[in-house]
């Protein structure tokens, strides 16, 4: 398989075809080629990915990262951050990857107000592995684990996330490239724990471009607070897209670091045993 361009690697891709993860990979490269027009260094984009179908499109990125476990992505993403503040790290997840296994993280990643991104790829199923329930799945939702329809009520994301103190927060679909593109530059260059929940057809187990193309639109707006934005984010008979919550807010790195950069301003071994002696009092 040919390169591309510089931000597709040689890896070849498995992806079904028409799989919503193509638009994903789509607009994420031009959000980091407008990016780059801002400003930011590409080579300072660092990515994580957890398991599953999304987390392929670390193999297919030509960014430096660390691919992480399944559920941990949002974990690692924090690690590397902490690690190097100067970096912007991005997180790839899946719908059951972050609301089920990983789900922990995620929420206390929103409440420390964690510097990074996170981008769900939310397709309603366990994709890889032939399309079980997730904890968004939609109640009635059949698949190989629930043959006469899952019997719980879907978790909702975006409501979760603003509950947990998330300070930006918003809703694309794979589809809309140019606006999916243009949430997430906004995102990344948000400071503060950034989620994006991406709508993601998944042909193969759960086809939803139909219902997408038809019934989804672009809020005008975004909440000043969090009621408004859980308000604007609501599913009636649309769904809506776009950014529903954006808040300045302390972020826990410059909290817990006091402006240190543990990469960049690494002690010396022998002004590490200063500060361990007078930690011991020794
Ligand atoms: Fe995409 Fe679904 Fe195929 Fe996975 S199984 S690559 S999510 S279409």
């Amino acid at each position: 398989m040919s390169v591309k361009d510089a931000l597709t690697t040689y890896a070849e891709n498995t992806w079904c075809p028409g799989c919503g993860n193509f638009g994903i990979f789509t607009a994420f490269k031009n959000a980091v080629k407008e990016l780059e027009n801002r400003g930011v260094k590409t080579s300072n984009i660092l990515i994580t990915a957890g398991i599953g179908c999304h987390g392929k499109i670390f193999d297919y990125l030509n960014l430096s990262g660390f691919y992480s476990l399944h559920g941990r992505a949002v974990a690692t993403a924090q690690g590397m951050k902490l690690g190097n503040p100067d970096l912007y790290v991005v997180a790839f997840v899946g719908d059951g990857d972050a609301m089920g296994e990983g789900l922990e993280h995620v929420l206390f990643a929103a409440k420390r107000n964690a510097d990074v991104t996170v981008i769900m790829h939310n397709n309603g199923v366990y994709g890889l592995t032939t399309g079980q329930f997730t904890p968004v799945s939609p109640k009635g939702f059949k698949g190989p684990s629930t043959p006469f329809g899952s019997v719980e009520e879907p978790l909702n994301p975006i409501k979760l996330v603003l509950e947990a103190h998330a300070t930006f927060v918003a809703r694309g679909y794979s589809a809309k490239i140019k606006e999916l593109t243009n949430i997430f530059v906004e995102a990344i260059l948000h400071k503060g724990f950034s989620f994006v929940d991406v709508l993601q057809p998944c042909v193969s187990f759960n086809d939803t471009y139909e219902v997408y193309n038809k019934n989804t639109f672009f809020v005008d707006r975004i909440g000043k607070t969090k009621d408004e934005a859980v308000e604007l984010s609501t599913v009636s008979e649309k769904i809506p897209l776009g950014i529903f919550y954006k808040k300045d807010k302390p972020v826990y790195h410059e909290l817990e670091l006091e402006g240190k950069n543990l990469f960049t301003g690494s002690l010396t071994k022998e002004e590490r045993v200063k500060r361990i002696k007078e930690l011991l009092k020794i």
